[in-house]
């Protein structure tokens, strides 16, 4: 998407990496002279040759910016402000993201066309590749991007034959004053990120922006903070659809054990099942899919196709992704969950665990997880918090200390071969994986070589 509202005009940038460049070749390619900066000489030497206007920008007379362009990596408010951020205020510059300059191409050549933004603490990824896969299965077309990954600017433009779904950060709904989706969708608010917004206040505040300015909500109502924000909401507009688990009254669409329900209409209708469907596992998935459920019915797509679509929903790599199944034996990783929280979701979604954990540990490491210790027949430590883990699983866990993820996979591959039962080999490690991998998918890429690898066994995917 060439976004041609700045054309004429000169932009600063910082923040090459992610989507910075494509960002910056936007804006150029819409007419605009664009100053970039990135702390990183590489990825400026990466700008400069395909033609952007690098320059260290501590150094730049600001006067000459009508506007800043921030990366959402980069911290503009909290502990404190960027350098930059801080130079472009003093200098009365606006400072925004990439999701600011769609918006605005968007009001200018499609407000018509389509435009579904999600945000929430947890899920956004699930839920944003589920409302697309639904909406591509009832022919639509589709473009995902946002922070699931495509640089939004990268996708094409806006029109009213096609839909766009962009999953939002805070970070991204901060930079982005004018962003006003056709459908927003808010799927919960949990303390989580307070390190980058300070207070719960602030950031409820941020999330909820996102859905005030909406022309239809799709709201969760299963926490606190995320229900409370409707009662905030703007009269008149936005028309707002509640979801989750726990409302079921009219204006809901809801899961009730493993059926989804709409309250849209004059009577409840069954929408979709989600038993047997192993890539919406778990409550929190049921939570996602009626969020995903809603935005499709507000865009006109039928039970029918819904239901079929759901069934067929790939899910997402590294969350709670099945590899692979061997007889009774199902392996499964869930290598994204890098902290205690998203690990109870998988420990809570299946029975007779062989867990593999460990990495580089958080506060708190996995104490809150003993309720589940008694589903755990055996866990596998690898990396830097293999001690401390040996101590909180204590007398009532067996473990064995692995060191690396190829131990552990080959010890719980043999164990699982000697039950019986139907048993899970579950990556789920509560922890950052750095102290071992460049990051957690290069870490789940590798158990799942390493389960392919394994004698007999069966690819339940790919
Ligand atoms: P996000 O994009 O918001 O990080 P994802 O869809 O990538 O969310 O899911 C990441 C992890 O968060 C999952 O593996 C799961 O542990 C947890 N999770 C997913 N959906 C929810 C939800 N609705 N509520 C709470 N936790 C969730």
């Amino acid at each position: 998407t060439p976004v041609t509202t700045f054309a004429g005009r000169t932009v600063a940038l910082f923040g090459l990496g992610g989507s910075g460049l494509v960002t910056a070749l936007a804006l150029k390619a819409g007419g605009a002279h664009v100053v970039a900066c990135d702390d990183n000489p590489a990825k400026m030497a990466e700008a400069a040759a395909k033609g952007i206007e690098t320059a260290d920008l501590r150094q730049a007379d600001w006067s000459r910016f009508s506007s800043f362009i921030l990366s959402p990596g980069v911290p503009l408010t909290h502990p404190e402000p960027h350098w930059s951020a801080k130079l472009a205020k003093a200098a009365g510059v606006e400072i925004i993201g990439d999701i600011e300059l769609f918006c605005r191409e968007w009001a200018k050549i499609a407000p018509n066309a389509p435009f579904v933004a999600i945000t929430g603490t947890n899920g956004k990824s699930t839920t944003t590749a589920l409302v697309s896969h639904i909406l591509r299965e009832a022919g639509r077309d589709v473009q995902m991007g946002g922070n699931i990954g495509t640089a939004i600017l990268s996708l094409e433009p806006p029109s009213d034959r096609r839909i766009h779904v962009i999953e939002c950060s805070s970070f991204q709904i901060d930079l982005a004053p004018s962003l006003a989706p056709s459908i927003g969708v808010l799927l919960n608010i949990s303390p989580d990120h307070l390190d980058r917004h300070g207070t719960i206040e602030n950031y409820a505040a941020i999330k909820e922006r996102l859905v005030a300015k909406a022309e239809k909500a799709v709201i969760g109502v299963d926490d606190d903070i995320s229900r409370a924000s409707i009662g905030r909401l703007p009269g008149g507009k936005p028309e707002v659809v509640r979801v989750g688990l726990t409302d079921h009254d009219p204006g809901s669409v809801y899961a009730q054990g493993d059926v989804i329900v709409s309250r849209l209409g004059d009577a409840p209708v069954e929408v979709a099942r989600l038993a047997g469907i192993g890539s919406l596992r778990g409550d929190h998935n049921a939570q996602n899919a009626t969020a995903a459920v809603a935005v499709a019915l507000l865009s006109g797509v039928d039970a029918e196709t819904i239901q079929g679509a759901v069934r067929t929903f790939p899910g997402l790599p590294h969350r709670m992704e099945e590899v692979a199944r061997r007889g009774e034996t199902l392996f499964i990783n869930d290598s994204k969950a890098t902290n205690a929280d998203s690990t109870e979701k998988a420990l809570k979604s299946f029975d007779d665990i062989l867990w593999i954990l460990g990495g580089k540990s958080k506060e708190g490491g996995i104490k809150d997880l003993q309720p589940y210790f008694p589903k755990i027949r055996k866990a596998y430590l690898i990396g830097a918090a293999s001690d401390e883990f040996a101590a909180t699983l204590g007398d009532t866990v067996p473990y064995e200390m692995c060191g690396t993820l190829d131990r552990a996979v080959e010890q719980a591959a043999r164990d699982a071969a000697a039950r019986d039962d139907e048993t899970v080999v579950l990556l789920s490690p509560a922890c950052a994986s750095y102290d071992q991998y460049p990051n957690f998918e290069i870490r789940g890429n590798h158990f799942r070589d390493l389960v392919k690898a394994l004698p007999g066994i069966n690819p339940t995917m790919g």
